[in-house]
């Protein structure tokens, strides 16, 4: 044992965060493949992945082996120069992308990869129109904040984010009318994450490639929820059967350590030296955490293995019938229950009945387990979401 055992963390903690999250009074100090240990012993199944993160689940080892050997032999390497790492995950992401979704931007988060989404939307296309979807959420730095939905988000630094057009997401018409011969770029998530766990209409998504083709805009998806096997298929862009111009990367992509990824379509060329940059952007210590996590992933083919699973859990979620669920909506293993109350004394419950889970807005229960997750662990699941929601009514 060491000595942060001896600390009362949570005191320490509350004396000290920033108070900008919404926390719960539980400590978490170890994990490994689908679970996760508190600082009592208590082991949970985790359904959060670290909020869409652990896509290998925990302390994988594959993962911890790249990252500890790459450790030991260079972590820093900014882009001014060249690195084996990195050119050998750009290597790995191009045997991975369609279409010739071929330049990348490496930086180091979510928010991050959408700042620069903007940014080289605007510097491919010389235009500044932008167009988001209500619901949607892109992160919190100031011109992602901008594209999300969520007014509690927003509106404390109103003025100070780029302005947007937010359209209804599966809305023809709206897109019709919304996208125009100024606009840079439309960006939707395929499926929205945060925004309650709504799958884009794939006629929808096809309509919006369409627009984007006839108008002159880019197409940017956020995949840095859906993206990496999370729907059941690599990208969720290819359950529509569309490319985009640009693609975002967050969250799993360096099986745990933070990375993000602007991705676009080698056609339509490179941005100048000196109009973006990043001190980490592509250092050798995440590129090799994401060539194991991506490798690992496609060996294990865990995008089909979690359309699999994520079939499985819908389908044991819908034939419990429960009457506080409204709705259940989904792609793979990303899975939103809409209840009929708010989710909190639901999250509450699975805690103590050792299950960990997320909210996606005030009302929907979000399950977004490891890729990992085998089918004997969905009756665990299933089993403890109707213990809860039978007590939440
Ligand atoms: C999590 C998320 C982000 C923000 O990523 P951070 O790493 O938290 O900045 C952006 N878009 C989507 C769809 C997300 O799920």
């Amino acid at each position: 044992m060491t000595t942060h055992t001896l600390l009362n963390t949570i005191a320490v903690e509350d004396a000290h965060t920033s108070g900008a999250y919404y926390k719960r009074p539980l400590t978490l100090v170890r994990g490994a493949g689908v679970y996760l240990w508190d600082d009592a012993g208590r082991r949970y199944l985790d359904a959060t992945s670290g909020q869409g993160v652990a896509l290998l689940g925990h302390a994988h080892p594959a993962v911890t082996a790249a990252v500890a050997h790459q450790a030991q032999t260079l972590i820093t390497c900014p882009e001014i120069f060249y690195n084996d790492r990195r050119a050998e995950l750009y290597s790995v992401l191009a045997g991975l992308l369609p279409g010739d979704l071929r330049r990348v931007f490496l930086c180091n988060s979510g928010a991050e990869a959408m700042e620069g989404a903007l940014k080289i939307a605007r510097l491919l296309t010389g235009r500044s129109g932008i167009v988001a979807a209500r619901r949607g959420f892109h992160g919190r730095t100031l011109g992602a904040l901008g594209m999300t939905w969520n007014k509690d988000y927003r509106e404390p630094f109103a003025g100070w984010t780029p302005a947007v057009t937010h359209i209804s997401y599966n809305d023809a018409a709206a897109a019709e009318a919304a996208i125009t011969d100024d606009t840079a770029a439309v960006f939707v998530e395929p499926v929205q994450g945060e925004g309650g766990v709504y799958p884009a209409d794939p006629d929808w998504l096809r309509h919006l490639r369409r627009l984007c083709d006839e108008r002159g805009a880019l197409l940017v998806l956020d995949e840095i929820q859906t993206g990496l096997g999370r729907t059941g298929r690599w990208f969720g862009f290819q359950h529509a059967g569309i490319l985009p111009d640009l693609l975002t990367l967050g969250k799993g992509l360096a099986g745990g350590l933070p990375m993000g990824a602007v991705i676009w379509r080698a056609s339509l060329g490179q941005i100048e030296p000196g109009t973006h940059g990043s001190t980490f952007g592509g250092n050798p210590l995440a590129c090799a955490a994401a060539i194991a996590a991506l490798t690992t992933l496609r060996e294990a083919d865990l995008p089909a293995h979690a359309a699999r699973t994520g079939a499985l859990l819908r389908e044991a979620l819908a034939a419990l019938a429960l009457p506080a669920v409204r709705d259940i909506r989904g792609q793979g293993l990303i899975i939103g229950l809409e209840l009929r109350g708010r989710v909190t004394p639901a999250l509450q419950s699975l805690t103590e009945q050792g299950v960990l889970a997320l909210p996606a807005g005030k009302t929907v229960l979000r399950l977004l387990p490891p890729l990992i997750l085998q089918p004997e662990h969905v009756p665990v699941l299933t089993e403890a979401v109707r213990v809860a929601l039978s007590a939440a009514v």
